[in-house]
C-alpha cells in the first residue's frame, strides 16, 4: 500500500497532512508527537538533526544551524557549508521532507509515494521547480505544486460552494507575507485572481523588533551590548519568539536577558509592541490595497477574510481585517494547518485523476483551481532606437495557467554556420533589464538558412499547472519543433544588457513601430468595437515585440493617444482593451494622422500608422491632406475599412491601392492579423529590396491572402 499526501513546506514550519479513510483531512503528526515541523536543521558533529529539536538546539547558538533557506529557494548562488559538505537550498528543504515524509510513513505504516507540496503564489519559475526538484530528491513524485491561498480556500471547502464571492487570502507566517485575492465562480473551484506578497516579511520582523527593544534597553541599563555574542543573540531569539506569543493573549508579558555577567528583566506591553512594529503591519497594508486597487475591488465587495499562518494570531492583524473589511475574518480552520490540509484533499484529488487511484472515500470532485501567472514573463530585446536593451513582456501578469502565448520573433539567417536565437527569459514587471530576474537562457538551434535571409520563429511561452515555465519554437508555417536547451546563466547577466547593442545589428535590422489608429465614432458600439479589439489583438499576437513596438490612437470628434509605442504586451493589450466607443465623441470631426506625424516625427526604423474607420469622416478632404503629410514623411499609412467607410476616400488616405482594405465586419481580425504578419516576415521591409513593385507586390499578397 502507498499513501498520499499534502505538504506545507513552510518558511518557519512545515505541515504534513492527509485525507483518512473516511474522507476527513487530517494532519499528520511528526515523530515529536506534533503537528507542526519547524523547518530547522542543526549539523551536530556529522549528525543532522531537524525539526524542533534543531529549533532547541539553534537556541544555544553552538552548532551550524539551517533556517529560513525558503527564501533562497531556487538562488544558483546561496549554499550553506555544514560538516564539510555544501547544501543548496534544494537540498536543505529535502532534507525538512525527508523527515515529514519518514515521520509520516510511521504514523501511517504506509510508504508515502506521491505528494502536492505548497509554495506562496508569487513563488517564480526557478523557485517551483526547486521545491519539485527537493520532493523528488526524498523520491515523491511531485503530482503538481499549488499556491498556498488557494489550498487554504480548499480546507475551508470554499470551493464546493460555487458562490461567486470574492475572498482575500491574508498569509502572514514566520518570514513570508502573501496576499491573494481569490475568485470563487458561480459553477465551483477556486480562481487566483491576483496575488502580491514580500517573502523577506514575516513574524521573525516582528521578534527582531522585540529584540531591537530589548537590546537596547540592556545596552542603557548596563552599557554592554547583548548581540555581540552568539550565544545571547540565540538566546534572546527565543525569548522575543515566546514573548510576542504572549502578547496575543495577555497585555503585558517580563522578558529575562542576560549576557556575560549581568542580568536585566523587562517590561513589554501590547501597546509598545504594536508600536514598535507598526510599519512592518503597515507593509502588509500597502500589499493589500495594492491588489484591491489593482484589480479594481472595493473592501466592501470583499465576502470573506481567511488568515494562514501563525502570525496572524496577532490581535494587531485582527484589527486591521475588522477596520478594513466591516467583519471578523472567517473561522473553522486552524491557521497553522489550513494549508496542508488543502493540499491532502488536492492530493487525493491529483491521485485519481492522473493515476486513476480509487479510494474508501468518496471524492468531491476535482478541485477545479484556476490560478494566475503571478510576474509577467518577458525577453529580453532591443529598443526602437536600438540603443538600449530593453525587457519586452510577452506573457502579462494575472493570466490564468496552463497558458501559452505564441509570438513571432524575427531572425536573419546566414547561410553557412550554426543559425541559432538566444532568448533570455525574464520575470518581472518593468521594462528595465537591470529590474526583473532572469530565468533562463533557451537557445533555439537548427534554424535553416533562409532564401530571404529572415526567417520568422514562433517561440511559444508555456507556463504549465504547477507555474513552472517551458519554451518551445517552430519555424513559423512549419509543423516541425526546433531543438530548444536551457543553457546555464552567468550570475551577472544583467551587465550584458546594461551596455549598448553591438552596432552590426543595427545595420541587419531596422525597428517598426506601429500605431493602430481606430475610428471610436457611435456607429462602433457593440459587435464593431468587439471585432476591432479582436483584431488588435491579432494584430499584437502576431506581431515580434523584440523587434517592433505598438501604439494605440482612438480619435472620432478628437484625437487621443491611448498608448504610446511600446514593446511591452501587457500594456498594448490593456490599451486595447481600454477602447471605449465615444471616449474620443460620438461623431467624425477629427483624423488621426497630425498626431501620428508628430508621434512618429523623431521615430527611426520603419514607420507605420494602420487606420481602422467604420464609417464618413465629416472632413475628408483635411483629413487627405494630413495623411499625404505622413506619406511624404515616409509613414505606411495603411487603411482598413468596413461597415458604411468609403471606399475611394480609403485609397486616397492609405500609402498606395495596395495598403487599402475593405472588409466585412468579420473579416477584420484576419485582415489585421494578415498585415502583422507580413510586417513581421519581412521586418517590415516593404520596399528596399526592388522599390515600389516589390512594395505593391507584398501588399497585394495580403489582398491574395485575405481572399483566400
Ligand atoms: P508559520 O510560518 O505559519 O508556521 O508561522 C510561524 C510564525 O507564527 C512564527 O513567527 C511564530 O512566532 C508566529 N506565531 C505562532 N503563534 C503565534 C501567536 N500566538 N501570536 C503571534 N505569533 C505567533
Amino acid at each position: 500500500m502507498s499513501a498520499v499526501v499534502g505538504i506545507d513546506l513552510g518558511t518557519t514550519n512545515s505541515v504534513v497532512a492527509h485525507v483518512d479513510r473516511y474522507g476527513k483531512p487530517v494532519v499528520i503528526p511528526n515523530a515529536e508527537g506534533q503537528a507542526i515541523t519547524p523547518s530547522v536543521i542543526c549539523f551536530r558533529h556529522g549528525e543532522i538533526i531537524i525539526g524542533s529539536p534543531a529549533k532547541e538546539l539553534q537556541a544555544l547558538g553552538k552548532f551550524p544551524i539551517a533556517a529560513f533557506f525558503k527564501r533562497q529557494m531556487g538562488n544558483p548562488n546561496f549554499l550553506l557549508s555544514a560538516d564539510d559538505k555544501d547544501y543548496t537550498p534544494t537540498d536543505l528543504s529535502a532534507l525538512v521532507l525527508g523527515k515529514l515524509k519518514t515521520d509520516a510513513e510511521i504514523i501511517l505504516k504506509e510508504r508515502i509515494t506521491d505528494a502536492v507540496i505548497t509554495v506562496p503564489a508569487y513563488f517564480r519559475d526557478l523557485e517551483r521547480k526547486a521545491t519539485i526538484a527537493a520532493g523528488e530528491m526524498v523520491g515523491l513524485n511531485v503530482l503538481q505544486v499549488i499556491n498556498e491561498p488557494t489550498a487554504a480556500a480548499v480546507a475551508y471547502g470554499l470551493e464546493r460552494k460555487g458562490t461567486g464571492q470574492q475572498i482575500l487570502v491574508y498569509d502572514l507566517g514566520g518570514g513570508t507575507f502573501d496576499i491573494t485575492l481569490l475568485e470563487i465562480p458561480k459553477e465551483g473551484g477556486v480562481k487566483v485572481r491576483a496575488s502580491a506578497g514580500n517573502h523577506r516579511l514575516g513574524g521573525k520582523d516582528w521578534d527582531d523588533r522585540i529584540i531591537q527593544f530589548l537590546a537596547s534597553q540592556f545596552r542603557d541599563e548596563f552599557g554592554v551590548d547583548p548581540l555581540e555574542d552568539q550565544e545571547s543573540i540565540a538566546d534572546l531569539l527565543v525569548h522575543a519568539e515566546e514573548a510576542k506569543k504572549q502578547l496575543t493573549s495577555v497585555n503585558t508579558t517580563k522578558i529575562t536577558v542576560t549576557h556575560g555577567q549581568h542580568c536585566g528583566g523587562y517590561l513589554l506591553d501590547r501597546a509598545k509592541f504594536e508600536e514598535i512594529t507598526a510599519d512592518l503591519m503597515e507593509s502588509t497594508v500597502v500589499l493589500t490595497q495594492g491588489v484591491l486597487e489593482e484589480m479594481k475591488v472595493r473592501p466592501k465587495h470583499i465576502n470573506g477574510v481567511l488568515l494562514v499562518g501563525g502570525s496572524t494570531r496577532m490581535p494587531m492583524v485582527h484589527r486591521y481585517i475588522e477596520r478594513t473589511f466591516g467583519k471578523p475574518p472567517m473561522q473553522g480552520v486552524n491557521v497553522d494547518e489550513a494549508v496542508a490540509l488543502g493540499a491532502a484533499w488536492v492530493a487525493v484529488e491529483q491521485l485519481s485523476l492522473q493515476k486513476n487511484k480509487t479510494f474508501s472515500f468518496s471524492l468531491r470532485g476535482p478541485v477545479q483551481t484556476i490560478d494566475v501567472t503571478n510576474h509577467s514573463l518577458g525577453m529580453i530585446a532591443v529598443n526602437d532606437k536600438q540603443t538600449a536593451y530593453i525587457n519586452s513582456i510577452i506573457l502579462p501578469k494575472n493570466r490564468e495557467i496552463p497558458c501559452v502565448e505564441t509570438r513571432p520573433y524575427q531572425h536573419y539567417t546566414r547561410r553557412s554556420g550554426d543559425n541559432y536565437i538566444e532568448v533570455f527569459m525574464t520575470q518581472g514587471e518593468t521594462q528595465h533589464p537591470a529590474e526583473v530576474s532572469y530565468i533562463g537562457k533557451y537557445v533555439i538551434r537548427d534554424i535553416p538558412p533562409q532564401k530571404s535571409g529572415l526567417a520568422v520563429i514562433d517561440v511559444s511561452y508555456q507556463y504549465d499547472r504547477s507555474g513552472t515555465v517551458k519554451v518551445m519554437a517552430k519555424l513559423q508555417g512549419s509543423q516541425q519543433e526546433l531543438p530548444v536547451t536551457l543553457e546555464a546563466l552567468l550570475t551577472n547577466v544583467q551587465d550584458r544588457f546594461l551596455r549598448p547593442p553591438e552596432i552590426q545589428k543595427i545595420e541587419i535590422q531596422q525597428h517598426v513601430t506601429a500605431y493602430l489608429a481606430f475610428d471610436l465614432s457611435g456607429s462602433m458600439s457593440g459587435d464593431p468595437l468587439k471585432e476591432a479589439q479582436k483584431a488588435a489583438h491579432g494584430f499584437l499576437k502576431n506581431t515580434d515585440l523584440a523587434h517592433c513596438s505598438l501604439g494605440i490612437i482612438a480619435f472620432s470628434d478628437r484625437v487621443k493617444t491611448k498608448l504610446t509605442a511600446s514593446q511591452n504586451a501587457r500594456k498594448i493589450a490593456e490599451a486595447i482593451d481600454q477602447l471605449k466607443v465615444c471616449e474620443t465623441g460620438g461623431g467624425n470631426d477629427a483624423d488621426p494622422f497630425d498626431e501620428v506625424l508628430s508621434l512618429l516625427k523623431n521615430t527611426d526604423g520603419r514607420r507605420f500608422a494602420i487606420v481602422l474607420a467604420d464609417g464618413v469622416w465629416s472632413n475628408q478632404p483635411l483629413a487627405i491632406k494630413r495623411a499625404k503629410a505622413c506619406h511624404a514623411a515616409n509613414i505606411e499609412v495603411i487603411a482598413i475599412g468596413f461597415g458604411s467607410a468609403d471606399q475611394n476616400f480609403l485609397r486616397d488616405i492609405a500609402s498606395s491601392n495596395e495598403s487599402s482594405f475593405f472588409t466585412p465586419m468579420e473579416g477584420l481580425v484576419e485582415t489585421f492579423s494578415t498585415i502583422a504578419q507580413v510586417l513581421t516576415t519581412t521586418g517590415g521591409n516593404l520596399q528596399t529590396t526592388a522599390g515600389q513593385s516589390e512594395k505593391h507586390g507584398l501588399l497585394a499578397g495580403i489582398h491574395g491572402m485575405l481572399k483566400r
